[in-house]
This record gives C-alpha cells, sequence and structure tokens, in this order.
C-alpha cells in the first residue's frame, strides 16, 4: 500500500444499475485507481478507461525514465540551447517555479541534479564531493522560463530537472476534469501518495486514513472529507539505511542530502497540484516553517509528524486539546 489507506473498500448497491465503479492500476511507477458513482456501467468504463489513458499520457510526457519523453528531451538539450515545450509542460514548469519562489527553494524540480545520483533500490548515493560538487547546480532560479517563445533553459552544464514532486498531483487534477466532464458527482482519483475526492461518498464524507510512517498498515489519523486533495510525503517509501541514517527520496535543495526534520506531511488543498507540492515543501521547510507557510495560504492545511513522531496540526485541523 501507498500512504493512504482509504475506507471505501465497502461498495454500496442502491438500485440495479447505480453503483461504485472502480479501477486500479501500475503507471507513474506507483497504483492509480479512479473510482466512480454512476447508473451505467458500460459508461462508467469508459469514463474509468478514459482517466487511464490521461494518466498514461501524462506519465510519457514527464517522466524522466522514458527516453522519449518531453523531459528528457528537456535534460539533453536545455543547457545547450532553449527548448520549445508543450503548453501543458510550460504550465507545469511555471507552477513549480512558483512553489520555488512562495517556499525559496525548499521546492526544486532541479533538486534532480544531484538527485539522480541517489540509487535507493541498489542503496547507493552520492559521497560528500559529489554533493559537493554538484548541489550548485541545484538552483531552480537557473532553470529558466520564457512564456513568449514558450521555452526552458538552463542556465548551468550538468543540471536536470524532475517533476516527481508535483506531476502526479497534476495527473490527478486532470484525471477529476475527466469525471466532470461527463458529469460525475461523486469519485475519486489516486496516485500514489496523492488523492483527490470529487463531492462526497453519497451523502457521507469520505474517510481518508494518513498512515504512521514507522508502523506498518497502522494508521495515524483519519479524515472525513469531501471535495477536496489530499497528499502526504513521507520518508518511508522510498528509503535505504546507512549507520542509522536514513537516504530517502525527498532532498534538500540546499545540501543535496534527505531531509530529515520530519518523517511525513500529509496537505489538504482544493487540487492536486498544490496539494503534491505543497507535502513535499513542506517536508522539506520542517514543522516551523512549513506550518507558517501552511498558514499564509488560503484553504490549505498540513498534519506533520516530525522525527520524534510527535503531530503537528495547522490550525483548522488541531483536535481540541
Ligand atoms: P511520492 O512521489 O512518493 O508520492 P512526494 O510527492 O513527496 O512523494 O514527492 C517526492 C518526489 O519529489 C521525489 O521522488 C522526487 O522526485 C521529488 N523531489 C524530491 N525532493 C524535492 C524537492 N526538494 N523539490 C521538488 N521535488 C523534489
Ligand atoms: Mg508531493
Amino acid at each position: 500500500m501507498k500512504y493512504l489507506l482509504i475506507s471505501f473498500l465497502f461498495f454500496v448497491h442502491c438500485s440495479a444499475q447505480a453503483a461504485w465503479h472502480s479501477r486500479y492500476e501500475s503507471t507513474m511507477g506507483t497504483r492509480v485507481g479512479v473510482e466512480l458513482w454512476h447508473d451505467d456501467e458500460v459508461q462508467a468504463e469508459r469514463i474509468m478507461a478514459e482517466v487511464m489513458e490521461e494518466m498514461t499520457r501524462i506519465n510519457q510526457t514527464m517522466s524522466p525514465y522514458i527516453e522519449s519523453s518531453e523531459l528528457s528531451e528537456v535534460n539533453r538539450q536545455a543547457a545547450d540551447n532553449p527548448v520549445t515545450v508543450s503548453l501543458e509542460l510550460f504550465a507545469l514548469l511555471s507552477k513549480a517555479q512558483r512553489f520555488s519562489v512562495l517556499s525559496e527553494g525548499a521546492f526544486d524540480i532541479s533538486f534532480a541534479s544531484v538527485g539522480y545520483q541517489y540509487d535507493y533500490r541498489a542503496q547507493q548515493r552520492p559521497d560528500k564531493d559529489a554533493l559537493a560538487a554538484g548541489a550548485y547546480r541545484i538552483d531552480y532560479r537557473q532553470v529558466q522560463l520564457d512564456p513568449e517563445l514558450q521555452t526552458v533553459k538552463f542556465g548551468r552544464q550538468g543540471m536536470r530537472i524532475d517533476l516527481g514532486g508535483i506531476a502526479k498531483g497534476h495527473a490527478v487534477d486532470l484525471g477529476i476534469a475527466v469525471l466532470q466532464k461527463h458529469g460525475v458527482k461523486h469519485g475519486l482519483v489516486n496516485a500514489g501518495g496523492d488523492t483527490r475526492l470529487l463531492g462526497d461518498r453519497r451523502g457521507r464524507p469520505w474517510v481518508v486514513g494518513v498512515k504512521d510512517p514507522r508502523v506498518e498498515d497502522k494508521q495515524a489519523v483519519l479524515l472525513p472529507l469531501v471535495n477536496e486533495a489530499i497528499s502526504t510525503s513521507g520518508d518511508y517509501e522510498r528509503y535505504f539505511e546507512e549507520d542509522g541514517v536514513r537516504y530517502h527520496h525527498i532532498l534538500n535543495p540546499m545540501t543535496g542530502d534527505s531531509a530529515r526534520e520530519v518523517q511525513s506531511v500529509t496537505v489538504l488543498a482544493p487540487d492536486s497540484t498544490t496539494a503534491d507540492a505543497l507535502s513535499t515543501t513542506v517536508f522539506v521547510l520542517g514543522v516551523e516553517r512549513g506550518l507558517a507557510l501552511v498558514e499564509s495560504m488560503a484553504n490549505v492545511e498540513a498534519i506533520i509528524i516530525d522525527n520524534q513522531r510527535k503531530m503537528h496540526y495547522s490550525s483548522d485541523l488541531a483536535p481540541p486539546e
């Protein structure tokens, strides 16, 4: 299971036709899913297939692991020449840039300039020298976007970008747009740690669990939610340990080393792109700066589990003392 255990396992049959439909598949390096309430099974299947096609398309465009992706092309060329990109990729790069500015660089897609040297499965990481040599290539200000020409150019040789902290949220938002286009009123789209809920579960809220970062199959909190996006970033999904130190996939752009102030961050927001980018951002910022950022934004809430396993809530979520 990914970060969220979501309690929509019990499907309700209210009439002969109207029913919950669901489909789960593997893409974008994770499990993605769609669920919806519909009174026509054939139509429901069509809608779910369309959501999955959208996910697959985004993966083909934005995956750094697919050589023919637009993102890979940018990484090959942009240090030498401005690269013209699709409107969709340009818009997402621009959004990523906004989160970088907002967080003074805690969110930075050019983390990949060093990030590619980590292999969590093979337990490999850049050594001190490699970090010292590479960290200056992490700098969102050197990802130069030209809105008129719709191009991206890197300011330094050896730079790379990776949208792993925001692209799944983007994909979930487009999946929800497919549901809305077809008039669906109750449903959800999920990609790994990113979920967006459309409407409620027909008269009841959806209930989404935040995983305990250190205890398998245990949930730290359950949240009743309606019409909301929720994303969790954790240090337990892709990591290895060496001499008691955990090396995981969320990097502090200032150092190129894993961020270690917290174990998990869950963000609630109106859309998944925002929730996804902010969960990664707040993870890097840590409790104090992370909560300050969240409090400064309208309609955004967070739950942070720090490295002592203490829970911290933004003000509108805080349980009564
Ligand atoms: P997941 O991808 O496991 O759902 P997150 O949403 O927290 O988890 O995103 C983590 C991913 O974000 C990493 O795998 C990496 O691709 C990317 N990333 C890591 N550090 C940063 C950072 N400082 N800024 C932006 N993206 C990052
Ligand atoms: Mg994220």
